[in-house]
Formats: structure tokens, sequence, C-alpha cells
């Protein structure tokens, strides 16, 4: 009868039409959950195994996966570099394609393969806690980080907005 025979084929492959639908949930999990943050830690990896071979060590010093306490918990930063010409602060990002984005911009864009993604200003990421650590304000008015300034006619000191003249904003020293 081709019904029971077609019946016994269906049972017989169906363990296998099951695995194949296991295995691919199981694919897209790790690729949603895992990848990226498999991407981001062999990124850092890298950018700590380059830093140290190819900066003079006696230097530079090189403080991987920084932990800071700020005003609304704690954040991260992938890499501190002391050294006697300043301190840099670099956040690691492994994406591919054209990035675009300025300074000032919350967002900044990724465009590959005729697609845009938008992602957080890496330089915003890593800005407040630097900023709530040295006990420096954030402008009021657009959320620059502030400058201590000092007046010219009686020397008193005020918080000034780092995008002077941009923007204008002040804030009285505590
Ligand atoms: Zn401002």
């Amino acid at each position: 009868m081709p019904a029971n025979i077609a019946n016994q084929v269906f049972l017989a492959i169906l363990p296998w039409i099951l695995l194949v639908g296991l295995v691919s949930i199981l694919i897209t999990v790790f690729r949603i959950f895992f990848l990226p943050r498999l991407k981001g830690r062999l990124g850092e990896a890298s950018i700590n195994f380059r830093t140290q071979r190819l900066l003079d060590q006696t230097v530079y010093h090189l403080i991987p996966n920084v932990m800071l306490t700020t005003p609304d918990g704690t954040t991260q930063i992938d890499h501190v570099i002391v050294s006697m010409y300043g301190i840099f602060v670099i956040e690691t990002k492994t994406y591919k394609g054209w990035i675009y984005g300025d300074e000032r911009e919350a967002k900044w864009t990724q465009a590959i393969y005729h697609r845009k993604e938008q992602f957080q200003n890496p330089l915003r990421q890593n800005k407040a806690p630097v900023a709530a650590n040295a006990g420096t304000p954030v402008c009021p008015r657009c959320g620059e980080v502030m400058v201590l300034r000092t007046r010219r006619k009686d020397g008193s000191q005020f918080w000034g907005c780092s995008a002077y003249p941009k923007c204008k904003g002040i804030k009285q020293v505590a």
C-alpha cells in the first residue's frame, strides 16, 4: 500500500528532521547570544596582545578590562594605556563595513551589504565614568564634559562647557 510506505518513510526520517531543527535552533541561539560576545572578547584579546607587542613596555602600561563605579552603577572600559604622553582609553569594536560617525553624535552608523545599523558612539560610551570619577560635572545644556575655567576680571573659577564656543553652558564651582 503506497500510503503505508509513505508513512514508514516519514517515520524513518522524522528523527533526522527533528535533529536538523534542533541544530538550526542551537546555531541561531549561538549566533544571536554568544557570537557577538565571543567576537568582542577576541577583539579585546587581539588589542591587548598587539599593544603589548608593539608598544614599548617601559613607556606604555596597559590596564585591560577596567571596571569603574559611576553614579548609576558600574561601567567597563576595554583598555586603558597609561604613559608619559597621556592616558589613552580604548574601546574595542569588531565591526566590518563602513563606519560613519562624529565625536558629538549620539549614534554612529555601520553600513554593510546595503544595510545600515546604528550603535552608540563609543566615545560617549567611555566618557561619563571618567567625568564622574574626576568629579567633573557635565554641561546642563548639552551633556558634554565641563572644564574648570578662570574669569579674567577677578580670577574666580567656574565650570565651562568643553564644547565652547558652540555651547555656552556654565556651572558654579561648588
Ligand atoms: Zn554644553
